[in-house]
């Protein structure tokens, strides 16, 4: 049922990749001047003068390590942004094949598919924040490529239920996109164990969140060996720089240091979320499995602005389809959260005057 080489573009199926100086000669030489780096150094280290290793292979062993599988099944991207990306470069024919996304979800799904001018349909979650596999099968047809799934997703905070996702694998012919950001803080499985009984699998993870490494921007791709190679063929030769690199090995180094501050950052969220849930500007405050709470008050707007005059800044997403009212808060340091329930506890709303009295 599967078949990736008829689900890719034709025009990728035809590429020929470029070849960098590293991809034509890899080994141990006396002398390196096959690249048109600068031999005698640079103003930093002598180490920068010279590419990086254009598929990171120290970093994807390091990551297949700690994830128990091989660096074949890595890819690694500027951020997610760009795994996402690259999968609409190779997978979707500008101006007629579509994508479908379960909103309310995040954002760069949508923005990367009109890019690539390519069409995007919404199956919308249900009340519960669920997928509705009703309704999203009878938006799948013929030229239907990617199905977006984010779990935990964001804004919502919640997972979504592993059968559902099963269901979609099972009997979606396209490539089913697990978006994984904040599986960290998750009582739940990742899908990367999955990957063996699933060729049209993808899942994304990153190390900007439980990481802490949003600033050097690394997203990572787990894949079948066949979609990584697909990756690999549309990737700019050298997505990750030397420095990322390097930074990014010294961070997996420290898998522990990461796990107590997952531990923490989960602790302060259930005690925040109880906080919150005590304040009377406090309608609901959604479970969460992520590093943040989706928030529903009496009053999003007033209450975003008022947070703002005391220096605090948190996300309104209140416009958004099925989050009325609902703020988004990132789990802060427990000053920070203190500093924000202070904040919210001061909070009044405007006292209303009815109309016509003075
Ligand atoms: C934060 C986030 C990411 C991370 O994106 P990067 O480009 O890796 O920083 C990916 N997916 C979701 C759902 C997110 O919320």
């Amino acid at each position: 049922m599967f078949n990736l080489d008829k689900l890719l573009r034709d025009n990728i199926r035809a590429l020929v990749p470029y070849s960098s100086a590293r991809d034509e000669f890899q080994g141990e030489a006396k002398v390196f001047i096959d690249a048109n780096e600068n031999s005698l150094g640079s103003p930093l280290t002598r180490w920068y003068n010279r590419y990086p290793d254009p598929h990171q292979w120290k970093v994807k062993e390091a990551v297949g390590k700690i994830k128990g599988i091989g660096p074949e099944h890595i890819f690694m991207g500027n951020g997610s942004d760009e795994c996402i990306d690259l999968l609409y470069r190779a997978f979707c024919v500008p101006g007629k094949d579509n994508v479908i996304i379960n909103p309310p979800t995040y954002g760069m799904y949508e923005v990367s598919a009109h890019i690539n001018d390519v069409e995007v349909r919404r199956a919308v979650l249900l009340d519960d924040f669920q997928l509705d596999l009703v309704h999203l099968e009878t938006l799948v047809d013929e030229h239907t490529k990617l199905i977006w799934i984010c779990s935990p997703n964001n804004p919502t905070a919640n997972s979504m239920k592993r059968q559902d996702i099963e269901v979609i694998l099972n009997n979606f012919p396209g490539l089913v996109v697990i978006d994984e950001a904040y599986i960290n803080f998750s009582r739940h499985r990742s899908f990367i164990q999955e990957l063996s009984d699933y060729p049209n699998l993808v899942v994304l993870q990153t190390m900007s969140k439980a990481w802490g490494l949003a600033g050097l921007r690394v997203g990572m791709a787990f894949a079948s060996e066949a979609i990584i190679e697909v990756y690999n063929k549309v990737k700019p030769p050298y997505n990750i720089s030397q420095a990322t690199q390097e930074l990014a090995l010294k961070a997996l180094d420290e898998v522990g240091q990461v796990n107590d501050m997952i531990r923490s950052l989960v602790e302060l969220r259930e005690r925040l979320s109880l906080e919150l849930s005590a304040l009377p500007v406090v309608i609901t405050v959604y479970p969460s499995d992520a590093n943040f709470l989706l928030v529903k008050t009496e009053n999003a707007r007033g209450i975003y602005e008022h947070l703002l005059r005391e220096g605090i800044v948190v996300r309104d997403r209140s416009k958004v389809e099925l989050c009325e009212g609902c703020l988004r808060i990132t789990v802060g340091t427990e000053k920070e959260n203190a500093d924000l329930l202070k904040s919210l506890s001061a909070y009044e709303p405007k006292a209303h005057r009815p109309s016509g009295q003075t």
